[in-house]
């Protein structure tokens, strides 16, 4: 497939279970790029991992505004 359209969030989250990877949370979920899109990392759905906005806010160590791709 080369698909290069950003998959929909929702597709995604569904594909990959619907939870947050870290705590199994299906409220307020964001999707985190694996490999940074600044490192070379891609819009696949291969390179997303499910996490809650708590653990998005964890893991990249900031504050950060809601946002469906980070
Ligand atoms: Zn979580
Ligand atoms: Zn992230």
């Amino acid at each position: 497939m080369t698909n290069r359209k950003r998959p929909s969030k929702r597709a995604i989250i569904k594909a990959a279970g619907g939870k947050c990877a870290e705590c199994g949370t299906t409220n307020n979920l964001t999707l985190h790029h694996i490999l940074p899109l600044s490192d070379g990392g891609t819009n696949d759905k291969e390179n997303f991992v499910i996490l809650c906005d708590e653990h998005q806010k964890k893991l990249h160590g900031i504050y950060k505004k809601k946002s469906d791709y980070c």
